[in-house]
């Protein structure tokens, strides 16, 4: 560790071979996370390292600071230079000497991180890839040389996953450019075959491997059929009053026509898509990290950049592509272990938009079969009656033992009845109809309607045409949806969504396999009630009193951050502010104790928030 950095700290070079030691004055935590320990001992005996875990377990750390207890300079490779301005900012806060080079950068701050490079006082350097596939960045370090080299979203390199970046795959020249130095490469994704891809593409076989739990305990799920999706959001919504999160939606239409209702319904939200405006894009991007309780309408274009890691809720208006997907989109929400809502409507009209945008694609026919399976397993998540974590995790190959409380079935349970009657008689409304024709139809001949349709189609005639009258048409189109999920059925996109029957439909026909369905609910079922101006009390257990002096406490950060020009979360995260409303430190010794105050940080502000709490306690 650099002079300066130790003097700072006021560790002596004893304690730098204590991990634990660093974490603690530097960032102020009081303990390592699920195997961040293991992890930064493997980094810090300098071996290739492949870390596994989900968003928000920390994967940052993993690297930041065997950098610190190193010779020489970290360089980190990042594929966002939103992200690394914003590591940057809050390595900076924790009185770290950090950095970024990137090709659009002011001559003179470029000029300036060089320096330090140069003196070997940088202790991280982050860069895109191109720029450390360019070369060079050793010999302009200082004579130390580089500590290690650390990839990010490593998944990138993969063309296996949805991020696939070109300008990845020139980092599997790293292990030559930079005989030596160990790469430690970080992901949130778990699929075998992206991992397999990393090892190889970084050329780092002998990588020691750690993989994490991906389950996301803080994380609620919560799916439920479309019938009405404004309703359906704002009740949704209510709950989330004064606190940040992100709607997805599938097109920038959407995004836009949501956007403009939600501020109508007076809810602050703004929007983002790839098609908008560059410098609007930015600045609304740069408005949800540093506001509060803004709503970010958008397409699945904003993503990797969010480092924010009190956005509150994740909600989807339209089915994403695969449980990957809406893993990975959810996964947004809580960073900061705080817990998080999702929520999502769907309806068989997804089914076939998903369904014609794997056909119309232009990947290959084995690519595409894949992209159909991903999405089967999806809507089979949807319409599950089991816990949706156990689930999901399955999904990824981990097991989980149901029951988790903190997702729609477990919290509600589902009913389930004895469908195969009424499985019997969709089936044969479509097989009667000559598999030709969509739900709608197909639900109106189900229910008796006389149409101009059923009429011209002669169907009005058929022993079908009304069998189906004790249930209404949101009933039908719940079975059709199930049928779907279970392989009963098929949509064919390019007969404008007519159900096939699948060769498994035979057994229900002649009765040797029943059908159990779920009775669907289209009310979104969150616990908590609106709190008024903020959900931070219901949500982290605060009495009224505390709330009061978290509110305050909140109000100083913000200015805080205002002063600075930095997001408040660099400032302190949520989690750390509630500890000082609950646990009231009243001197700096006692505000050290909490987690998420370190030497720097409390030097810096620790004062200002001691007097808002003595303020508040008078
Ligand atoms: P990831 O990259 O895995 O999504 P981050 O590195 O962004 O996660 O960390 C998520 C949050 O958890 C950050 O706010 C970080 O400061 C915090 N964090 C990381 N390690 C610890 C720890 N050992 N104790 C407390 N908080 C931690
Ligand atoms: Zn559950």
């Amino acid at each position: 560790m650099a002079q300066s950095v130790r003097k700072l700290f006021d560790i002596d070079s004893g304690a730098l071979s204590n991990p634990l030691n660093v974490l603690r004055r530097v960032w102020g935590y009081p303990e390592f996370r699920g195997m961040q320990d293991e992890v930064i001992r493997s980094v810090i005996a300098r071996r290739d390292t492949l870390v596994l875990f989900p968003t928000g377990k920390g994967k940052s750390l993993c690297y930041q600071l065997p950098a610190l207890c190193m010779k020489g300079t970290a360089v980190v490779v990042s594929p966002l230079v939103a992200l690394m301005r914003d590591q940057v900012e809050e390595l900076k806060e924790l009185g770290v000497v950090a950095g970024a080079l990137w090709s659009e950068q002011s001559p003179s701050e470029a000029a300036e991180v060089k320096l330090l490079l140069r003196s070997g006082e940088l202790k991280l350097l982050y860069v895109t890839p191109e720029r450390i596939a360019a070369g060079g960045l050793a010999s302009m370090a200082g004579s130390d040389g580089l500590s290690l080299i650390a990839v990010d979203e490593a998944h990138c390199i993969s063309f296996w996953g949805n991020n696939f970046r070109k300008d990845y795959l020139a980092l599997g020249r790293l292990k030559e450019m930079y005989p030596g130095v160990p790469i430690v490469a970080l992901t949130a994704t778990a699929d075998p075959h992206t991992r397999k891809d990393i090892v190889r593409l970084l050329n780092i076989p002998s990588a020691e491997v750690f993989v994490d739990s991906f389950d996301r305990k803080n994380i609620s799920y919560e799916i439920i059929p479309r019938s009405n999706p404004k309703a359906q959001l704002m009740d949704f919504l209510k709950r989330h009053e004064g606190e940040s999160g992100i709607v997805y939606c599938l097109s920038r239409k959407k995004v836009e026509q949501t956007v403009e209702w939600l501020n109508e319904q007076g809810i602050r939200a703004k929007h983002y898509h790839a098609k908008l405006d560059p410098a609007l894009k930015a600045a609304n991007q740069d408005a949800f990290r540093m506001e509060e309780g803004l709503c970010l309408v958008a397409t699945v274009a904003f993503g990797m950049g969010i480092n924010k890691p009190n956005v509150r809720y994740v909600a989807h208006l339209d089915l994403p592509a695969s449980i990957e997907s809406y893993y990975q989109e959810t996964g947004r929400a809580g960073r900061d272990g705080l817990p998080a809502e999702t929520f999502m409507v769907f309806g068989m009209q997804d089914i076939l938009q998903r369904v014609r945008m794997i056909d119309e694609g232009d990947s290959t026919e084995q690519i595409k079969r894949i992209e159909r399976a991903k999405l089967n397993a999806l809507v089979g998540l949807c319409e599950t009656t089991a816990c949706r974590r156990q689930a999901i995790l399955g999904h990824f190959g981990e097991y989980h033992s149901g029951s988790c409380g903190n997702c729609d079935t477990c919290t509600k349970p589902i009913e389930t009845w004895d469908g195969t009657e009424a499985a019997i008689k969709a089936l044969a409304a479509i097989y009667r109809t000559g598999e030709r024709f969509g739900v709608g139809h197909v639900i109106d001949v189900l229910t008796g309607k006389v149409t101009e349709k059923t009429k011209r189609f002669g169907h009005v005639d058929l022993q079908v045409f009304g069998a189906g009258k004790e249930y209404n048409a949101a009933i039908w189109q719940s079975i059709y949806r199930q049928l779907l999920a279970l392989n009963l059925i098929r949509v064919e996109h390019d007969e404008f969504g007519a159900m096939k029957l699948k060769e498994a439909a035979a057994a229900v026909f002649k009765k040797e396999r029943s059908v159990t369905l779920r009775r669907d609910r289209t009310v979104s079922r969150g616990q908590r009630k609106p709190t008024g101006a903020s959900n931070y009390s219901s949500r982290s257990g605060l009495s009224t009193e505390d709330h009061k002096v978290f509110e305050a406490l909140r109000q100083e950060r913000l200015a805080i951050s205002r002063e600075l020009g930095v997001a408040p979360y660099v400032v302190f995260p949520d989690t750390t502010l509630i500890a000082f409303a609950t646990r009231r430190p009243s001197t700096p010794d006692e505000m050290l104790e909490i987690s998420g105050v370190g030497r720097m940080k409390l030097e810096r502000y620790g004062a200002r928030f001691l007097s808002v709490l003595e303020f508040a306690l008078r």
